[in-house]
């Protein structure tokens, strides 16, 4: 028996886990000495691991490359010799046919690790000549990449998880981290036993809300309007640092013209708030000594996402909370490893270390060290993945090369989705588990899964974290990097890495902000968070000293914009808002925990709709009764889970059910910067099934 370091596959909160292994099988997860989680786990970091002795709960686990030679025709086991050169062959055609552009990749934000998406996306930009590269990150927190680089300069927590409970004050704004970072939730109520003030605004009343000094239950969709609210109580009431204002940052005047139209008591109807909550909210946010703003999805799936990020960005530049221990802005990333994918350069905007795809000179350096032609580099900013479905059927994107993400699982409007994938002449798809989107692949590459191979991640406070391999997988499949190397090297490109200490220190040695995280130590620390520009420099635990922001004028830059409605708003056919949501004992796509036995028996129906007693009794549905969810885009069966925690004229679903999946409800109204959908806002109807 041994016992194997690694850092959990789940979710950004980092955990670090032994794996125990007996005989080249995993017999149970220990909680191991992180600095992010202190010998604790949740229960996907102690039972999240049995997929990989091969349960077949929910999928079978790809062991084979396939190929799918005619569209329509069955998948066909094949040598991987075979699966490359088809794959070189086709990829190749087409790029030949239609350019690079036609040609759309991505990265993955789970299990694989860094050095892979390293490796990816310069397949992409050196192999393809493509920026049309991007990764999950497009579907949850694009939108905190761009608001807060455009804001203070880098897209990540401007803090420490770790430092979060010396903070004096957390607002909390749409972020669930009971059921998304569950190791995340206790330092919040280590903070509240610590005499932290706590306000939470989320329409539910989620667990957080429970020990919250102030909830605001605010109506959905409201996020923007309410922000301006709070910019405005903090001017109006002279709640704000004036001094630090004048001193660090730029926009005063443009930020108090923006929102002097949303006093607190003009946006009553549209927050659902009163305007003493959000007055007192602000009262307490500004005097407290310190204090932290956090947020999820319920403020990232948004079509006007990104202005908000920047809104609640200018709370903390407003107050002064920004630039030192125990204060700062808190997006805290979803996916495992979400801030390394994007760390990596799986964005179709910028190369490893954020270097802008549109800089010459950043380009010239990628080049030159890749052996590339720098003419033949992309020089245009690449597709995102929500852009793909409508861009396959205007005849733009021809192919698409998937690795670790399942688009037919977790995009808005799967029909839409569906559709583009049919436009598409050739899907290759590089996974662990038949997903939905392997199941419409015409090539499948099987990939060595967590646990069998070892990397890097980032957690979500920009903390490097190496994890080790614990087993040798079984079945004929090979690690995510040297798949793409063989493909690299069929179209041309000779690609050969020794391991992944070699990709890394290619990575690094291109990247300023990471220069200094050698693999050594990461090995001596564990925990490593950029910017580390030096050998001998620690890690950054907080961002901003001295106040100076990684904007082109070092100055923070205040923001507020208009509040738009959401695109689709509940009326008389469809009364209903649906909200997307996360359920704790499953993640993502639940390709891995849905294979897992323990997590598996915690809930096996397919999926509830939460909704309010006041609505349910009104339609005629009681508690556990299965129920048709029904969108102008699709319909689901599910079943009723009625809760007061549920505010009323809203229901709320997980999408991480094949049956019922409620992205066949959403829709993709787009954030206009980042591209991200509109997944927490559509209109629906819910009708009772009769007989069960
Ligand atoms: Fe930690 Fe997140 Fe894994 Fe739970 S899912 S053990 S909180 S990393």
């Amino acid at each position: 028996m041994k016992k194997i370091t690694s850092v959990c596959p789940y979710c950004g909160a980092g955990c670090k886990l032994k794996l125990v292994v007996e005989k080249n099988k995993i017999v149970r997860a220990e909680a191991a000495e992180g600095v992010t989680n202190q010998n604790q786990l949740c229960l996907k970091g102690y039972y999240g691991w049995d997929f990989l002795n091969d349960t077949r709960l929910l999928t079978p686990r790809l062991t084979q490359p396939m190929i799918r030679y005619q569209k329509g025709g069955k998948l066909e086991p094949v040598s991987w010799d075979e699966a490359i050169r088809y794959t070189a062959e086709r990829l190749s055609d087409i790029k030949a046919k239609y350019g690079p552009r036609a040609i759309m990749t991505t990265g993955s934000s789970r299990g694989t690790g860094n050095e892979t998406n390293y490796v990816m996306q310069k397949f992409a930009r050196g192999v393809l000549n493509t920026n049309n590269v991007d990764c999950c990150a497009r579907v949850c927190h694009g939108p905190s990449v761009a608001g807060l680089q455009q804001t203070l300069g880098n897209g990540a927590m401007s803090n420490s998880i770790s430092d979060i409970e010396n903070s004096k004050c957390l607002l909390i704004f749409g972020y669930n981290c009971a059921d998304s970072h569950p190791i995340v939730a206790r330092r919040v109520i280590k903070a509240k036993q610590n005499g932290t003030r706590v306000i939470v605004c989320d329409p539910r009343k989620i667990e957080t809300a429970r020990i919250a000094d102030r909830h605001l239950q605010i109506n959905n969709g409201c996020n923007m309007a309410l922000v301006n609210a709070f910019i405005y109580t903090l001017l109006e009431e002279n709640l704000y640092n004036s001094d630090y204002v004048a001193q660090y940052t730029e926009g005063l005047d443009a930020l108090r013209d923006t929102v002097s139209d949303y006093a607190p008591e003009n946006v009553e109807d549209i927050t659902g708030v009163t305007a003493k909550q959000i007055r007192e909210a602000m009262r307490i946010y500004a005097a407290a000594p310190s204090a932290t703003v956090m947020w999820g999805m319920g403020v990232t799936q948004f079509g006007q996402a990104v202005d908000v990020v920047k809104g609640l960005s200018t709370l903390a530049l407003l107050t002064g909370n920004l630039g030192r221990e125990h204060v700062g802005v808190g997006p805290v990333r979803g996916q495992n490893n979400v801030q390394g994918a994007c760390d990596m350069g799986v964005i179709p905007n910028q190369f490893p270390g954020y270097q802008d795809v549109v800089d010459p000179q950043v380009r010239e350096k990628f080049a030159r060290a890749w052996g590339v032609d720098p003419a033949l580099m992309d020089d245009q900013v690449g597709v995102r993945i929500t852009e793909v479905p409508h861009l396959a059927l205007e005849g733009k994107v021809k192919a698409y090369y998937i690795m670790g993400e399942d688009p037919l699982q977790t995009e808005a409007d799967l029909g839409l989705v569906r559709k583009g994938f049919e436009a598409l002449d050739f899907v290759v798809v590089q996974d662990i588990f038949m997903t939905k989107t392997a199941e419409a692949a015409d090539v499948l590459l099987p990939a060595t899964s967590w646990g069998e191979h070892g990397g890097v991640f980032t957690c979500a406070d920009r903390g490097f974290q190496r994890f080790e391999k614990a087993i040798e997988p079984q079945g004929n499949v090979k690690r995510d990097w040297e798949i793409i190397s063989l493909l690299a090297t069929a179209m041309g490109y000779p690609m050969h890495y020794r391991d992944n200490q070699q990709i890394w220190d290619e990575m690094r040695e291109l990247c300023p902000l990471f220069f200094g995280v050698t693999w050594e130590k990461m090995g001596d620390m564990g925990h490593v968070q950029w910017p580390c520009p030096t050998l001998d420099h620690p890690g950054t635990p907080w961002l901003y000293e001295g106040n100076r922001f990684d904007t082109p004028s070092g100055k923070g830059q205040l923001f507020a914009a208009k509040w738009r409605k959401p695109a689709e708003v509940p009326d008389a056919d469809y009364p209903l808002v649906l909200c997307t949501v996360r359920e704790v004992g499953h993640y993502s796509c639940r390709s891995m925990t849905g294979n897992c036995a323990a997590l598996q028996t915690l809930a096996d129906e397919p999926g509830f709709v939460q909704i309010n007693p006041q609505d349910a009794e009104r339609l005629g549905v009681t508690d556990r009764q299965l129920v048709w969810v029904s969108s102008r885009r699709g319909k689901v069966i599910s079943r009723a889970d009625v809760s007061e925690r549920i505010n009323q004229g809203a229901v709320y679903m997980t999408y991480q059910w094949w049956i019922g999946a409620c992205n066949e409800l959403t829709q993709d109204n787009l954030d206009p910067v980042s591209k991200t959908p509109e997944t927490k806002y559509c209109a629906v109807k819910l009708e009772a099934i009769a007989d069960q």
